[in-house]
């Protein structure tokens, strides 16, 4: 079956309907500030669609990882003002998921009013592994709706979750694929389809075994992989040099050997990095060529060599794929390999997509132009499953028969 979109169920008509949307709101926050709104922007356009149309709209969303219980210190509040203050008119937050104080907000909606309900992750439900208890939490969203109910799944970055109002929900009511999810997977798909040539992909962050999966499905597709961040040094170890302190997986050596091997010239590591003699950022620091990391000091950042070269490399690329920042760009000293190379890849004319949360994150705290990308993503665990080739439930149960 074909899925339905938002344009379908604003065809039906929606004015005076209550509308459930799974949106993704998981956004950053220090105490109850905010950090990076890139996530409720981006929800904005189905939420405002619907609300514009008349829709009585309700957003479910999580935030972090509570417990399966209420907790003040995962609570949306600060996400229902911003999202209000963005859509230029009042957001209210429900007190409980599909509690009392839900039915409640939900009865009061007028057309065109927007509720939050409270991070969905206080109900155990939720994220529970039995189908039967997550079914039973995805009814009582649906029955928040009443009569002649619908579901948006526009949440991207949970899409790869099988939970109760991302999967299960969409299987009691009748479900539509938002703007926000649609963007997302044509882009993909231009990915992993016929993208232009060079296609190059920038990879770095902490962990290769996060990565690994992806790296294996790039490999054949792409014309360049170049990698940086805390990753590169286990290639680095596969390629016997010394990598002092820094961040290494032991047990990925072996793989990373492989990798190497299959992928002959394609595969481009650092040639300098900043070393540092602590994860500080008032730790000493100088710069060393990738075969000169001594004892005692750990590589935070890709140093200049290998930002000119990997810029090099993306400056004539067609497509670009980048996830992962170069280097612990939250410290300003060793915020300038991602910096760079980043800068490349906005300047290039290249298709290019940023995915991964800190990547994007990396883009707007570091005050690189927004504009210089074809498109971030809001989901980097989604999209790194998508690249690795896998189903994603949130999205294949939207064209279930039902
Ligand atoms: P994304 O969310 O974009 O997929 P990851 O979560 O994989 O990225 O990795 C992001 C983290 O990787 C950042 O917090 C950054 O500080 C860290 N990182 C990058 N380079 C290094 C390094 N050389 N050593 C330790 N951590 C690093
Ligand atoms: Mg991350």
């Amino acid at each position: 079956m074909a899925v339905k979109t938002l344009d379908d169920l604003l065809g039906e008509g929606v004015k005076g309907r209550r509308v459930l949307v799974r949106a993704d709101l998981n956004v950053p926050l220090d105490g109850e500030k905010i950090t990076d709104d890139g996530r409720v922007r981006a929800a904005l356009p189905t939420i405002r669609s619907l609300s514009e149309a008349g829709a009585r709209v309700i957003v479910a969303a999580h935030l972090g990882r509570p417990k399966g219980t209420p907790d003040p210190a995962f609570s949306l509040r600060p996400v229902a003002a911003r999202l209000g203050e963005l859509l230029g008119t009042e957001v209210t937050l429900a007190g409980d998921v599909v509690g009392d104080k839900a039915k409640a907000a939900v009865e009061s909606l007028g057309d065109g009013d927007v509720v939050l309900l409270e991070n969905v992750r206080f109900d155990p439900r939720e994220t529970s592994k039995d189908a039967d208890e997550r079914a039973e939490l995805a009814r009582e969203l649906a029955a928040l709706t009443g009569e002649h109910g619908a579901f948006v799944s526009d949440g991207f970055g949970v899409v790869h979750r099988k939970q109760a109002s991302v999967y299960d929900v969409a299987r009691v009511l009748p479900a539509y694929a938002g703007g926000l999810v649609l963007a997302e997977l044509d882009v993909l798909r231009t990915l992993t389809g016929d993208p232009e040539r060079p296609y190059a992909v920038v990879l770095g962050g902490s962990k290769v075994s996060d990565k690994l999966a992806v790296i294996e499905a790039l490999l054949p597709k792409v014309d360049r992989l170049l990698v940086g961040g805390g990753m590169c040094f286990t290639f680095l170890a596969a390629q016997g040099h010394g990598v002092g302190s820094s961040l290494l997986e032991t047990d990925m050596v072996d793989t990373c050997k492989r990798l190497l091997a299959e992928a002959g010239d394609k595969l481009v590591l650092p040639v300098d990095f900043v070393v540092a003699d602590a994860f500080s950022a008032d730790a000493n620091t100088r710069t060393v060529p990738a075969t000169g990391i001594e004892e005692g000091w750990m590589g935070l950042d890709v140093g200049p060599q290998t930002v000119a070269a990997f810029g090099a490399a993306v400056r004539d690329a067609r497509t670009l794929f980048w996830n992962g920042p170069m280097g612990v760009f939250e410290m300003a000293p060793f915020a300038a390999g991602t910096r760079g190379v980043a800068t490349a890849i906005a300047e290039s004319e290249a298709f290019s997509v940023v995915g991964g949360g800190d990547s994007a994150a990396a883009v707007r705290l570091l005050g690189l132009p927004e504009d210089g990308f074809s498109h971030i993503s809001t989901g980097g665990g989604a999209s790194l499953e998508y690249l690795e080739g896998k189903d994603l439930p949130g999205v294949a149960v939207l064209s279930e028969e039902r």
